[in-house]
């Protein structure tokens, strides 16, 4: 594959002394782990992910929808990180400052070596109480979904469900980070799930620089400085490469 970058986004990203990337799942597609919106295959295929994905799916069906994350987790575990994951990695000693903000909840940008970072979202492979919230990490695994061993109520995964808030401490922060960065990525994201979405307002807001990495058009793609049609797993590497050698100059 080949891409031509336009000068100004690589001279834009040269002098950044601040970069801020929001992903979503689409940066995980290439490992194998479905995005929402792509048909998924099989026994899930039939059911809208809005539709499991909430505390009333989960108060409705509590069996089901533990198993459809049980589904989910066994794919999350077979997965590795691609190219976008360590292009993405690299990127945070490329810049003065660089923190990436993901929806994802697969844990792959850790596992590629991405520290800094907020899990905007939470984390698939943890667990919690569903009635007090805390961390569990022991449990009988063969019943769906298992008790809590301390208050009996189900365990549910340690995400964020369609309706449920944010962290306000990890929404604080990501807003602060969106307001002051001077080159702010959309990538993988159909930029439709707020809060996340609204983050590159907030970043268009106070003048920063965005640019979105998708194959496919957003709502995001007509308002953002530079929209870069491809897959992250191929656009990220090749322009990791092309600001290399201006960013060793700095
Ligand atoms: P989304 O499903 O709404 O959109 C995915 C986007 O990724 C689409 O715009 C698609 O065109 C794009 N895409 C597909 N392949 C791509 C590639 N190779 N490179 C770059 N972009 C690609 O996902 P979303 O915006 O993240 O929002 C949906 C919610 O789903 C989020 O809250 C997220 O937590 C959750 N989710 C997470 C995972 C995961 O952790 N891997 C998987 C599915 C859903």
């Amino acid at each position: 594959m080949s891409i031509s970058f336009p000068a100004k986004l690589t001279e834009r990203l040269a002098a950044a002394e601040s970069v801020c990337v929001l992903t979503g799942s689409g940066v995980s597609a290439e490992s194998g782990v479905p995005t929402f919106r792509d048909a998924q295959t099989g026994l899930w295929a039939k059911f809208e992910p809005e539709a499991l994905a909430t505390m009333e799916a989960f108060q409705r069906n509590p069996s089901m929808i533990w198993d459809w994350y049980e589904w989910r987790r066994k794919l999350v575990r077979q997965a590795k990180p691609n190219a976008a994951h360590y292009a993405l990695a690299n990127m945070e000693s490329l810049f003065p400052r660089f923190s990436l903000i993901t929806q994802n909840v697969d844990g792959l940008h850790q596992a590629a070596g991405s520290q800094k970072m907020i899990e905007f979202h939470g984390n698939i492979m943890r667990t919690i109480c569903a009635d007090e919230g805390c961390v569990i990490e022991d449990y009988d695994a063969s019943q769906s979904p298992p008790p809590c061993p301390r208050c009996a109520a189900y365990l549910r995964p340690d995400v964020v469900w369609f309706g449920e808030a944010i962290d306000q401490g990890s929404l604080d922060k990501a807003i602060a980070l969106a307001d002051e960065c001077d080159v702010f990525f959309a990538i993988g994201t159909s930029a439709q799930v707020q809060p996340a979405a609204g983050l590159a307002e907030v970043a268009m807001q106070a003048g920063a620089c965005v640019v979105e990495i998708n194959p496919q058009r957003t709502v995001l793609s007509k308002r953002a400085n530079f929209a870069l049609h491809g897959a992250a797993g191929e656009v990220l590497p090749l322009l990791i490469e092309t600001l290399t050698p201006a960013l060793s100059r700095n």
